[in-house]
Parts: C-alpha cells; sequence; structure tokens
C-alpha cells in the first residue's frame, strides 16, 4: 500500500465497515486513492480473511476480476460519451441490483461510485432516495476530489473519510521502490502528486515541448502550435499553461516558483517583459479554458486561441 495511506489502510476498516452503510472518501487526484478503495473492498469481499482482514488472493471472490464481482458494481463516468457526468440512467440502473440484496449475512451489494463529483443533479437525487432508506445490507461507497460538490443531504447521512496526501519525503520514497527515479524530477510540477509525477514523466517529451514553446514568451512561431501539444488532451495542456503561468506571476510578485522549480534563471528572464496586470487576466481565463476541456469543442482552435492570449501578457 502506498505509505500515506498506511495509517488508513488498517483491519479495522474491514471490520467497521458494516456499521455505516454510506462511506463518503474525501481524496485528491493522483495519489492512488482509487488503488486503496479496490484494497479495502477487495478484503471485505474475500470469502477467508483471517485475522489480518486483508484478502486472500485465491477464493472464489478474489478471482473475480474487481469490476466483475456479482456483489459489487462500480459506476463511473462512461468513457464514449462526451458529458462528463455520471448519468441519472446510470443511478436507476442500479435499482434492480440492489433488489437482489437480501437480509441474510452473506448477501449484501456493495455500490462503489467512482468518481462522486461527476454525479449530474438529478443522478445525485436519484442516489440519494436510496441513501435516505438504504435497503438493509446495501452499502455505498463514494469517492469524491471536491467535497463540496457533494449532496449536502449526502454528505450527511455518510461516513466521511478523509484520506491523508503524502508528504514530499514519502512521494520520493514510494517513486524510488516503486522504480519511477526518472519521476522524482517532476515531483514539484505535480504538485507533489505520485501518480500525476509518473505521467509527467511519461509524457516528458512533450511536456518539454510545451515548456519550450511557453518559454519564447511572445517570440514562439505559431507554426509550432499544433495538435501534437495535445497528445496528452487539452486538459492536460491547460493544466501545464496554468501552472506555468502561477509560477510566472509568483515569481514576479514573491519570487518564488511552486512547478518549475528547476529552471529559475530562465523565468527570471521572461517575468522581466511580462505584464502583471495582464498575467492575472490571463490566468483568470485559463480557468474557463480549463471548463472547455470536456467539451465537444474543436481543441485545435481553442489552443491557437489560448496561444495567441498567451503572447498579450508580454509587453
Ligand atoms: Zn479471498
Amino acid at each position: 500500500m502506498m505509505p500515506w495511506y498506511q495509517s488508513f489502510y488498517q483491519p479495522a476498516f474491514a471490520k467497521n465497515f458494516k456499521e455505516t452503510q454510506t462511506h463518503l472518501f474525501v481524496s485528491q487526484e493522483g495519489e492512488g486513492s482509487e488503488y486503496l478503495i479496490e484494497c479495502l473492498l477487495r478484503n471485505i469481499l474475500c470469502e477467508q480473511t483471517g485475522t489480518q482482514q486483508q484478502a486472500c488472493g485465491h477464493c472464489k471472490s478474489c478471482e473475480y476480476p474487481f469490476v466483475e464481482h456479482p456483489k459489487l458494481r462500480v459506476i463511473e463516468k462512461n468513457p464514449e460519451l462526451k458529458t462528463a457526468v455520471v448519468s441519472i440512467e446510470q443511478v436507476r440502473e442500479l435499482s434492480s441490483f440492489i433488489e437482489l440484496a437480501s437480509s441474510s449475512e452473506d448477501d449484501y451489494k456493495i455500490i462503489y461510485i467512482k468518481e462522486a463529483d461527476l454525479l449530474s443533479t438529478s443522478a445525485a437525487n436519484a442516489l440519494l432516495k436510496n441513501l435516505e432508506e438504504p435497503p438493509s445490507n446495501t452499502f455505498f461507497i463514494l469517492n469524491s476530489k471536491n467535497l463540496h460538490k457533494i449532496l449536502p443531504t449526502i454528505r450527511s447521512r455518510a461516513s466521511i473519510h478523509i484520506l491523508p496526501s503524502p508528504t514530499r519525503e514519502q512521494t520520493v520514497n514510494y517513486l524510488e521502490q516503486e522504480g519511477h527515479q526518472d519521476a522524482i524530477q517532476f515531483i514539484d510540477l505535480s504538485g507533489n502528486k505520485p501518480l500525476f509525477a509518473i505521467q509527467l514523466a511519461n509524457d516528458h517529451e512533450l511536456v518539454n515541448s510545451i515548456v519550450n514553446l511557453l518559454m519564447k514568451g511572445k517570440y514562439f512561431d505559431m507554426m509550432h502550435v499544433n495538435d501534437a501539444l495535445l497528445t496528452s488532451g487539452f486538459g492536460f495542456f491547460i493544466e501545464i499553461m496554468q501552472k506555468w503561468i502561477f509560477d510566472l506571476s509568483s515569481y514576479t510578485e514573491f519570487k518564488e516558483l511552486h512547478y518549475f522549480t528547476n529552471i529559475t534563471d530562465k523565468i527570471e528572464q521572461i517575468t522581466k517583459t511580462l505584464s502583471y496586470k495582464e498575467t492575472l487576466n490571463f490566468y483568470k481565463k485559463l480557468n474557463e479554458y480549463a471548463r472547455l476541456s470536456d467539451t465537444p469543442i474543436n481543441k485545435s482552435m481553442a489552443l491557437d486561441a489560448v496561444m495567441i492570449d498567451y503572447k498579450r501578457i508580454y509587453n
């Protein structure tokens, strides 16, 4: 288990699990909460957990691929749909599954909603109906990256588990132990999110080409603004851009860097030609661009627009 979740990954969780029917996890993106929750649920589902309360790995229950376990339904955003929500249909489809749960101790059902903050309003309300009068032996697990996006009426019915984040030292150790030495240089850029650091290391060529382009200030060539920059998606590009602009403004005001800590000299140079006011305006605008990433707009055109706006922050 990831060291930052060690305090949470305890037999006591499996033991106390059935005392509450709704469990709401609150975690940060890129820290591996999906892995933790899968392990916790596997421990609960295992037919032969001994005193350790850890899944044995070889009973009939452990042999099911996680998402196919007959006592479990995993609800997540349908990647084929353009909308970034978990739909009401997905929640409605649960009712036949829930009805299968009987009061017999072994006949429990677990519903795991992987991205609870993506529930559409109607889906959240439909879910709430289930949570208000939960059928006996039915358990709901929700994972959320954004607690304020969860209906207060859902929050109030749940046992809330706030998962710890890694310290920088834990991130370094974890990456070393897992053989991701190359990701260590990306820890700052990832915002100390170990799984993001690994992703950034895998995408390092793309990251470098984005940063090289941004480092040119207003003197980059629009010819170099092309879809190759979007290989890991528009959202990824915008995130790098947001961190870049954050650091430019933070350096201008406080001489501090948070993400691009290994290129201080270059940032020092480029901030000399910056309009601070325009930079802050652009930063706000980037939040709007970020919201476009899950919509079906033309990403190539959006990229051109972002880069034209970027030119304007320089004098
Ligand atoms: Zn087992």
